[in-house]
């Protein structure tokens, strides 16, 4: 699904963020990406999504080399892609099935089929009875799981996510891993940047291990 083949970003003016990483995520695989603050996790995943670009290596999605795609290619990729944000990044001022339309609506799907697939989406995360809601009338845990349903109402092949336990107690982390665990068991390849060692450990999956922009091997 993705191969980095000796990939390298250093950010203008500053120390290299990644250098020469290799690796391969096969097709319906989970991997966590670990690593301190500072290590280059949101680096990679930016680099995947067509965010940043890399100054050395080639970076394969479906054996495309994404390196190499101009502007007008970068949004087809990302439509293959789910993000997941430590953050959230609801808008407050629209209910919960709104914020799951979004992408849809994005991508010019007819209004009805719309509601039906952003209903579904919330299904598959629980809150399909919360669907009229504003965002703050949800818990953290609850913000968290709309924003993994809104990131796979595209049914997208990869789901990406930052931090995406960061805000979370250690009982909703467990909660949110195991639905990114049941994507990924719908077919749904899967990575996680966590530094949270003690979920990894109760959830283990393989493991890509940042330190200061190298993987550990
Ligand atoms: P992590 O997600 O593991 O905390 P990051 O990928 O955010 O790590 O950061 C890796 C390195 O790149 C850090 O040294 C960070 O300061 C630097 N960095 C990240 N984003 C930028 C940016 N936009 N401009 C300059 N340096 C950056
Ligand atoms: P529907 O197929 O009617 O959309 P489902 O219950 O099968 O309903 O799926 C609900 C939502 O869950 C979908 O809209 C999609 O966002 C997500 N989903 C289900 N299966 C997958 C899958 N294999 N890959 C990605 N996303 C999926």
């Amino acid at each position: 699904m993705i191969r980095f083949s000796n990939v390298s970003k250093a950010y203008l003016g500053g120390k290299p963020a990644l250098q020469g990483l290799t690796f391969h995520l096969p097709v319906g695989s989970m991997t966590y990406l670990m690593g301190h603050s500072g290590a280059g996790k949101s680096t990679l995943l930016k680099l995947i999504m067509g965010i940043e670009r890399a100054n050395g290596g080639n970076i394969w999605f479906n054996g495309h080399d994404i390196t190499r795609l101009n502007k007008h290619e970068i949004p087809f990729l990302r439509r293959q892609i789910g993000m997941v944000h430590q953050d959230y990044r609801l808008l407050s001022d629209r209910s919960i099935l709104d914020n799951v339309s979004l992408p849809l609506i994005i991508s010019g799907m007819h209004p009805h089929e719309i509601k039906r697939r952003a209903s579904a989406a919330l299904d598959r995360v629980g809150l399909l009875n919360r669907a009229n809601h504003l965002p703050i009338h949800l818990s953290g845990g609850e913000q968290q799981r709309v924003d993994i349903a809104r990131a796979i109402v595209n049914r997208p092949q990869l789901l990406l996510a930052d931090e995406p336990t960061g805000n979370l107690d250690e009982a909703l982390s467990l909660d949110i891993f195991s639905l990114f665990e049941e994507f990924n068991r719908a077919g749904v390849t899967v990575l996680i940047a966590t530094h949270d060692r003690a979920l990894v450990q109760q959830k283990p999956k393989p493991c890509l291990i940042l330190e200061q922009g190298h993987l550990r091997y």
